[in-house]
């Protein structure tokens, strides 16, 4: 019986997480289940899956949590704040940790985990773009595994040779990512004008939480990914190619020196890579309805790189070196926000990142303390240029 503390679980990877546990009594338990500050589903999640502890990461909402847990009759032990996660990461009875936070939010408890030297599932990917060599050196301090669950990543996993030291990888030609292409793949800047939070919103493979969806409509998510492939595997980054591939089906493919490409198939949801990284390296049920080949036709295409300015960026972020990663990520996720409040246009958002990797030229990741210094400089000059920008609007 394995123990699985999930960092996230009110959001969108956590409910897939939840739903592949809950399938497998016999195999994984609910150790600690984390939300940033809705009690309700929280104390719903814990009536559900009843875990040992409840973290509620927003400390003013802890005598809520309380209430919402008492009023269902709940005795579940309760925490409060950010350090209760690296805690409950380091338990000795927790075997698995789920990263499912959204953004620059999780770094913390996903290097905690990482220290902790526990089976890492990670869909944080803000965390490694932020700051692989942190995640590197935490991994290898800790001795744990990480097995990715960002589709793709967990798709590249599954393809790689199985052990990823130096002389396995030197067979690796490529690394293909498949992008869908988002909801506006085939459309012209003049397009993409007037885009609203909710037609952006709706992803035509996948349902995701709000921020991850915005940055599959830019392509930033693609670009996100290219940083972490990089991070998680050790590729050179003109060794790792984006390909877009409208039908979610291939999830990403693997480039041998000998001709061969190992590619993983899949329908578009996320239990599949959950279920493979929980039980790895043995294989269960995730729910996940068969695909039948025989009904698949597969379209392979290049990428919009003009028109989708966020993977460029990316790529030159990653590029720059130092901390310009987590610069791209401190503004993508602050002009986000904008656009979702009606701040700023979609447009505005590969503009501001651009303007803020502009004014900041990189640093050397240190360590995470300085790491979020820099995260919270480049957040401060995003809104500024934000305002400006709002000001500027005749
Ligand atoms: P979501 O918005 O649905 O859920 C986010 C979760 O993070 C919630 O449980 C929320 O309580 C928690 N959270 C938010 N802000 C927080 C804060 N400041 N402190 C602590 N906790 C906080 O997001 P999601 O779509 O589930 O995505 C989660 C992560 O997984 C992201 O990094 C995303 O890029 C990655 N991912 C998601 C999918 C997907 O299908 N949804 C696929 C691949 C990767
Ligand atoms: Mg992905």
């Amino acid at each position: 019986m394995k123990t699985v503390a999930l960092f996230g679980a009110t959001g969108s990877i956590g409910g897939s997480a939840l739903d592949v546990i809950a399938r497998h009594g016999d195999r994984f338990r609910v150790g600690a289940l984390s939300a940033n500050h809705n009690v309700d589903a929280l104390a719903e999640l814990c009536a559900r899956h009843d875990p040992d502890l409840a973290v509620i990461t927003d400390p003013t909402l802890e005598g809520a949590l309380a209430a919402a847990l008492r009023s269902r009759g709940l005795k579940t032990r309760m925490a409060a704040g950010d350090g209760a996660l690296e805690h409950a990461a380091r338990d000795s009875g927790t075997d698995i940790v789920i990263a499912a936070i959204v953004g620059a939010a999780g770094l913390r408890s996903t290097l905690g985990a990482a220290r902790a030297g526990k089976r890492l599932l990670l869909a944080n990917k803000e965390s490694a773009v932020m700051a692989g060599p942190l995640l590197r050196g935490a991994l290898a301090q800790g001795g744990g595994e990480l097995i990715p669950i960002d589709s793709e990543h967990n798709a590249l996993f599954q393809c790689l040779p199985s052990r990823h030291d130096a002389s396995a990888m030197r067979g690796v030609r490529k690394l293909w990512l498949t992008a869908s292409g988002g909801p506006f793949r085939g459309r012209t800047r003049a397009q993409l004008e007037h885009i609203t939070p909710d037609q952006a919103c709706a992803h035509p493979n996948w349902r995701m939480g709000r921020k991850i969806s915005v940055d599959s409509a830019t392509l930033m998510n693609k670009g996100l990914e290219v940083i972490e492939a990089q991070v998680l595997f050790g590729m050179d980054a003109d060794a790792i190619e984006v390909v877009v591939h409208p039908q979610s089906v291939v999830h990403s493919l693997v480039e041998y020196a000998d001709g061969s490409f190992l590619a993983q198939l899949g329908q578009p949801d996320m239990r599949t890579a959950i279920a493979h990284a929980l039980a790895w390296p043995e294989r269960i049920e995730a729910g996940v309805a068969a695909l039948d080949p025989r009904t698949l036709s597969l379209q392979f295409e290049s990428p919009d790189a003009d028109t989708f300015r966020c993977l460029t960026l990316a790529r030159h972020a990653l590029g720059a070196g130092g901390d310009s990663p987590a610069l791209l990520n401190a503004a993508n996720e602050v002009a986000v926000a904008a656009f979702l409040e009606g701040a700023l246009p979609f447009l505005g958002i590969p503009e501001v990142i651009e303007a803020v990797l502009n004014e900041l030229p990189p640093e050397p990741v240190v360590d995470v303390g300085t790491l979020l210094e820099r995260d919270l400089t480049a957040r401060r000059a995003a809104q500024r240029m934000i305002r400006e920008k709002v000001k500027r609007q005749p």
